[in-house]
Parts: C-alpha cells; structure tokens; sequence
C-alpha cells in the first residue's frame, strides 16, 4: 500500500555518510531536514551533495528543508563539562561570564536581561530545567533551580508564556539563507517568527539570493499562535515546532493547538509538518514506546502531512529502524482515517479556473472510485490544492520540472512523477503520463483515472481541463 504521509529526517552525525545515507532513504525518508543550528556551510553542502547523489543512485525523490536558527538563545559553555543542579540551589545567568561552573554560565543574547523580570520563569534544555527569577542586577539574572537537573553547554533556554523581543532573523540566518539559496533547497524554514511580515521578509532575503524555495513558519511562539492566519496568508507551509511551543504556551496546551493548525492549514491551502520528539525513545532503543506509537499515529489523524524526526535520525543508536517504525504507523493510521469528502468541501471558497478544476477532479475521483488522479502540474498546486481535502485516491503530480517533482514531496497524498518528454500535443501527452502510471505500478488495464492539464499545454497556472481515461481502451 502507497504511505500518504511524507517522513523528515534530520541530517547529523549518524547520517552524513553514503552508507548510513541511502539506507534511510531506502526506508522511506521523503525530505531531509539540514538543521542550521549545527554545522557549517560546508557539511550542508557535503551532505546536500550526497543526497542528490543517492537521489540518482535509488531514483527516489527526496526534497532538501534548511531549517534556520533563529534567535534560540543559549547558555555558555562550562569549564569542566556538565553540571548538576540540586532542587532550589541558587544560579546566576551571568552575561559576562566566559566559562562556567557550578554556580554560573554565560548566555549568547545578553539583551535577554531587559526582556525578563523578577518572577519570570526560565525553561533551559527544552524544559527539562526550570529556574525562577529571583533578582536581576548588573548583568546577572539570579535565579533558583525547582528540580535537581543535569545542565551542558549552549543548552537552549527561553521564557515560559514567551515575549522574548529577539527578531525572527538573525545576521547568521541572513547569511545561511544565501546558503541555502546556493545549495538549491526546496523548502527554507524560518524559526520563531511572530507574524506574516517574519515571514515576508524570510522570502524577500531568499528571492534577492536567487532562490525560489517554499518557506515554512516554526509555530513555536505565543505571538505566532495569535497571529496565525497572518503567518499561514504569508507562508507556504507550517511546522508544529513542538519543543519551543511547549516551553510557550505550557506542554498540557500543545495537542489541541496541534489539531488546530493542521486543521486551519489546510483549509488556507497550506502544508504542516508535525514535529519533535515523535519517537524520541528510539534515539535510544530499537522499538517505540506505546505512546511514541500513538502520538505518530494521531499526527497522521489529525492530517498532518508530514511527521519529522530531529535527533532520532541525526544522532540517535537506530536511525533506520526509526524510519522503518514511522512508515509502519503511518500505513496503518491511513487505513482507519475516514474516506468521505471533508464535509467543509462544498463551503470552499475559490475563484480560480485552476482551483475549481482541482476541486471538481476531487469531488469526480471520489464518486467515480477511481484509481489514481493524475495532474500534469508546471507549479505543483493543483497537486497542493487537491491534496487539502482528503478523497481517499492517490494524486501523482508528473511534472517535466525536477524543481517541481522536490516541492511537492512533502504534500500528503502527493506523488511526485518526472515526465520526461513536454508533448504540444494533449492526447499524446496523456497517453505517456498513462504509460508512466502503468510503470509506476499505480494503475493497470481496465482502471479508471482522472487527469487534470492546462491547455496551451505547458504553461504554469493553466490547469483548466479535467479528462476521465479507462487505462488501455484508446480514448
Ligand atoms: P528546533 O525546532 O529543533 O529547531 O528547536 C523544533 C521545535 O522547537 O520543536
Ligand atoms: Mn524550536
């Protein structure tokens, strides 16, 4: 059975080399994820490289995310390796501080000193330190630890309930988005923005830089959960950023906001990524937890397009068996999702050509039972477009452009095929886009398929035909 819901795997140590590599994508990584918070400009290329190489080895199609920094703040280093907190020591987040110990660290944004007061409450390491604020003086934050803890160096630490007023674009991301646009990715994401104008701004810097990669927003703030229509009117795609969303808004909070913005996403025609601490356990042990399971599985339920993986496949014990775990949940909470039309279908507001036929090819697969729906794409939205409401039948996206066949690997229900061949000619056209599907293996003689294609053929945004071919009879 084909998966519908696409796998990101992060890129680290573990899975850098041609071995470890094209295992993963063997295993079903759809996108991979470059984590600019490590690493310099040459390993992104290294393995940007290898992938492409392995991409034409396999003849799989795997999309390329850069996934900028951000204004993460960070503690120091300490001098003589971790440290460990006792419940209600005192502990001083010190900006003049160069190595620390016991006692104090040094923090990488030392303007957070004016965005915090006496009461705040700090979350280091993704939440699994929490200290309050007890008095600010002269540069130092002093504050008391609530749990005994271990704490290393540049562990992440952020204000619980957020309003850290650090802008969404950093001077190293401005740099790695030039990277970025080097290396040729398909999708950008853009960490901690606050409004549809981060975003903005995230695509301008990429289009100067010569690139025409989809953006994604980080949900990660309580400013991005205010202004998320803003954010999503903006944006190509979402990321449900998890592990700084919690810290935000409270953990408890994070599973309704979840199914919130999937939902809401879909419906403004955008694609989300659900992310963060998925199979967490495994970046340790070769099977999931019971939980681990269920939250992957109601990711999938909740209509998510994607599901990611950050340490598990970038330094975890066992990446592939990960990836194997993934996709086996993933077909399965397929088979119990619901195929009916989501009701909201016929409330669709559209007034494009190209839409409407998108809608339309919907509405015709589901009743007809077709096989697959095939769109002859130039862009890539009708395939974007169709694949928002949820019909039950494949959409295969063949497209002569490779650049196009990447952006759409991330699209649930989506298929990306490359036609080779751009006929002038419709029905030769149609007749290898069927030959491909046949190939493909998605359909056979005898089967239905409803094709969508723009005449003049050849031209992006000119979807404005829907044609319904029985595999093998000459129509
Ligand atoms: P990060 O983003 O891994 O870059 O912090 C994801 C998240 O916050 O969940
Ligand atoms: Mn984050």
């Amino acid at each position: 059975m084909q998966r519908a819901t696409k796998i990101v795997a992060t890129l680290g140590p573990v899975s850098s080399d041609h071995k470890s590599l094209t295992a993963l994508v063997e295993a079903g990584v759809n996108v991979v994820r470059l984590n600019f918070s490590h690493g310099t400009a040459d390993d992104h290329r290294k393995r940007v490289e290898l992938l492409r190489d392995i991409c034409k080895a396999t003849g799989r199609t795997v999309g390329i995310m850069a996934d900028l920094q951000g204004p993460k703040i960070r503690i120091g280093k300490f001098a003589n390796g971790p440290i460990h907190l006792k419940a209600g020591q005192g502990f001083v987040l010190d900006t003049a501080c160069k190595l620390g110990d016991e006692q104090r660290v040094g923090l990488d944004y030392p303007e957070l000193i004016d965005d915090v007061t006496v009461g705040d409450v700090l979350l280091l390491d993704d939440g699994r330190v929490v200290m309050d604020i007890e008095r600010i003086s002269n540069g130092e934050i002093f504050c008391r630890t609530r749990h005994d803890a271990e704490l290393s160096n540049n562990k992440g630490i952020n204000k619980q309930g957020g309003g850290l007023s650090a802008p969404a674009l950093t001077p190293k991301d401005m740099e790695d988005i030039k990277t970025a646009a080097f290396l040729n990715v398909d999708y950008v994401a853009v960490s901690f923005p606050k409004s549809g104008a981060d975003m903005h701004q995230a695509r301008e810097l990429l289009t100067a830089a010569g690139s025409d990669a989809l953006v994604i927003a980080k949900i990660e703030r309580v400013e991005a959960i205010a202004n998320l229509e803003d954010i999503l009117l903006a944006t190509d795609g979402v990321m449900v950023a998890r592990g700084d969303l919690a810290v935000e808004v409270g953990d408890a909070a994070v599973p309704a906001l979840q199914k919130r913005i999937i939902r809401t996403s879909r419906e403004l025609n955008k694609f989300v990524i659900t992310a963060t601490q998925m199979m967490e356990s495994m970046i340790h042990s070769p099977v999931p937890t019971r939980a681990e399971v269920s939250d992957v599985a109601n990711a999938v339920l909740d209509g998510t397009d994607a599901v990611m993986l950050s340490a598990e496949t970038a330094s975890g014990e066992y990446p592939v068996q990960t990836v194997e775990a993934m996709v086996r949940i993933c077909v399965e909470a397929e088979k119990s999702a619901e195929v009916a039309l989501d009701k909201d279908f016929l409330n669709r507001v559209f007034t494009r050509i190209d839409q409407s036929i998108a809608m339309a090819t919907l509405f015709t697969a589901f009743h007809l039972k077709v096989k697959a729906i095939a769109s002859l794409t130039e862009s890539g939205s009708t395939a974007l477009w169709m694949s928002r409401l949820h019909c039950g039948v494949p959409i295969y996206a063949l497209t002569p452009k490779i650049r196009t066949r990447y952006k759409v690997s991330i699209f649930r229900d989506v298929t990306p095929l490359l036609m080779r061949t751009v006929e002038s000619n419709r029905d030769e056209l149609l007749r290898h886009a069927e030959e491909a599907l046949i190939k493909e293996g998605a359909v056979e003689p005898g089967d239905l398929i409803v094709f969508t294609v723009g005449e003049p053929i050849g031209q992006s945004g000119g979807t404005n035909t829907l044609k319904i071919v029985r595999v093998g009879s000459n129509n």
